[in-house]
């Protein structure tokens, strides 16, 4: 039995580690070091058993994924001795892929299931301090994704599948008071759909228990509440009779369902009669999960455009943008969960990886100085790397993580702000993913400006009670001269004269100035909206899933290159609409 959580203590204990960050930086590194001094890696770069910062920032490079590919690749197919890391490596993370299109294979051990049950304790014992949970159940969005096995045998999932799954993972949410009202047979169900149908219905038959609404990002949580808006009355059918919806047909799904579904008609008619009494669905989580506390997912970055739908059906419920991480490992935890998500920082957690900074002053464009000595294909930079205690405030850094798992000084491509300090470690505000997205010649539109001009334009649809349900872009380099195309599900039908106004909009919103300098020279042509047909967005997302991604991982791809010909062909056979910028003469 876990022993009962001590939010205070857990608050002492991170209150020690961020005070003295810089020598717990020094010792996580050395750590690292001396754990993994034998793996080929560290041995190919001459680390030599030397275990400070100086040696290792100068003699190990600055890599990408890329670099490390071959690497992971060895250790997928089962080589015998140490690679990356000293112990060997059991399991593999398959990212999500959806910033990039397709996944990426990432090392996973014991110790990241260990830095995450850290991450979670960590942002609960400051949640439960402002919003105290007892005894409570969670309506918790999450997926198992397959497994499979590599030529290696190691197992690959998704990094949620891998905590999920984990015996620490439940005892740590039993601890925190939060167990998902699902059984596992839902949560690792081979069918989404029937997952999340069967969510719900758990959901509903727990409905006064629910204390916590959780996915992992805010898109999951949106799309699980679009989804009941259609399923709702034939889940009151399921409580009503007892008996489970034909749609589900997976018989592990279907037993499980049926130890907790037994025939209730007052509740039927309950939920029935709120759902029945609500307008546009505004207040659908309080008026069915009176004793939610709040609503737990990450909610910054990629995930903000979801959060004007999420207040919709929150009511006045709180909602917490949760801490930030990636495949490759955490990075930092939300501390203040008073703070309205837009405001969300993350505090950098000393000891689960080392972190150096790289400021975006520097290889703008990811041009960096090449090592011309090294005789290889990696991309190294002379080390003006700022280390965790030193970066400052007001400025805006490239993530780079040295972690537990095999990697070494990886570039996390993500751009983020030193808003603060909390002690003497940052505190970071999620900016942006690194790659330029929207480029054709000296334009430069990150996801941020993307996100910007698409919000100024959607607000145009309120004119008509309409809403943007999700966005993409894709930058068309066939046309002459080359223009952006944005993709747009649109909640309803527009007119035309408002589509064509929020055209402009978008053309006139990128404020960028090598934009607006070649749009006024007509070297890049006019912005083109793209309207698409209802459910778009959701072949997309069942295309990724199809590729192994999960649910609770989706991240729309916000720029669509012409690499990723699958889903561009699913947004132009979808297209019913189209208009032009005149934006610009
Ligand atoms: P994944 O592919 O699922 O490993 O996604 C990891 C990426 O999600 C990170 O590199 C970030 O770009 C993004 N991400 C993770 N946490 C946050 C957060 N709290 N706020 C904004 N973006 C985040």
């Amino acid at each position: 039995m876990e022993k009962r959580f001590d939010c205070e203590e857990v608050i002492e204990e991170f209150e020690g580690l961020t005070k003295d960050a810089k020598r717990v930086q020094t010792e996580t590194l050395k750590k690292i070091l001396k754990d993994n001094c034998e793996a080929e890696y560290l041995k190919k770069w001459g680390v030599d058993g030397r275990t400070d910062p100086e040696t290792y920032g100068c003699r190990v490079p600055l890599v990408t994924h890329k670099d490390l590919e071959p690497y992971i690749r060895k250790i997928a197919d089962g080589a015998p001795y140490p690679v990356l890391t000293g112990n060997p490596i059991t399991t593999i993370t398959l990212s999500s892929g959806t910033t990039q299109g397709k996944p990426k294979l990432v090392p996973f051990n014991d110790e990241l299931t260990e830095t995450t049950m850290q991450v979670y304790r960590t942002s609960f014992a400051f949640r439960n301090r402002a919003f105290p949970i007892e005894n409570g159940k969670s309506l918790s969005f999450i997926y198992g994704s397959k497994q499979f096995k590599t030529k290696g045998g190691l197992t690959a999932a998704t990094a949620t599948t891998n905590v999920y799954s984990s015996e620490r993972y439940k005892k740590t949410m039993k601890a925190l008071q939060t167990p998902s009202c699902s059984p596992d047979a839902v949560i690792f169900g081979p069918d989404f759909h029937q997952s999340l149908y069967c969510h719900l219905l758990c959901g509903l038959i727990f409905h006064e228990e629910i204390q916590v609404i959780f996915s992992t990002f805010a898109h999951c949580i949106v799309h699980s509440f679009r989804t009941f808006e259609a399923v709702w009355e034939e889940l009151c059918n399921d409580l009503r009779t007892g008996v489970l919806s034909t749609r589900i047909t997976v018989p592990s799904v279907r037993t499980a369902m049926s130890k907790i579904l037994k025939p209730n008609p007052e509740l039927a008619d309950k939920i029935h009669k709120k759902c029945s009494g609500l307008t546009e669905w505004y207040g659908l989580i309080p008026e069915i999960f009176p004793n939610t506390k709040y609503i737990y997912g990450i909610m910054t970055g990629s995930m903000e455009p979801y959060l004007k739908k999420l207040r919709h059906y929150a009511g006045g419920i709180q909602l917490q943008s949760a801490d930030y991480g990636s495949s490759e490992g955490w990075i930092g935890v939300n501390v203040n969960p008073t703070l309205a998500p837009e405001m969300a920082t993350f505090t950098v957690l000393p000891n689960i990886g080392y972190f150096e900074f790289l400021p975006l002053s520097q290889g703008q464009n990811g041009d960096f100085d090449l090592d011309s000595d090294s005789g290889s294909n990696f991309t190294s930079v002379k080390p003006r790397f700022v280390g965790l205690t030193d970066v400052k405030v007001g400025e805006e850094y490239e993530v780079v993580v040295t972690n537990f798992a095999g990697l070494y000084r990886y570039r996390l491509e993500d751009v983020v702000k030193v808003t603060g300090f909390h002690n003497s470690t940052p505190e970071l505000k999620f900016v942006c993913r690194r790659n330029l997205m929207l480029t054709i010649n000296i334009d430069k539109n990150t996801e941020k400006d993307l996100q910007s001009s698409v919000e100024a334009a959607a607000k145009l649809l309120t004119a008509e009670k309409l809403e943007v349900v999700d966005f993409t872009s894709h930058v068309d380099l066939l046309s002459e001269p080359g223009h952006y195309m944005i993709f747009w599900e649109v909640s309803g039908d527009a007119s035309d004269e408002l589509l064509e106004e929020c055209c402009n909009r978008l053309d006139l919103s990128f404020v960028d100035a090598g934009y607006v300098s070649s749009r006024n020279t007509n070297t890049i042509g006019p912005l083109e909206l793209r309207v698409l047909s209802k459910g778009t967005f959701q072949k997309i997302l069942d295309h990724y899933i199809q590729q192994g991604t999960v649910l609770n991982q989706f991240k729309t791809p916000r720029c669509v290159g012409t690499v990723n010909q699958s889903v561009l062909r699913i947004l132009c056979d979808n297209v019913v609409k189209s208009y032009m910028s005149t934006a610009f003469g």
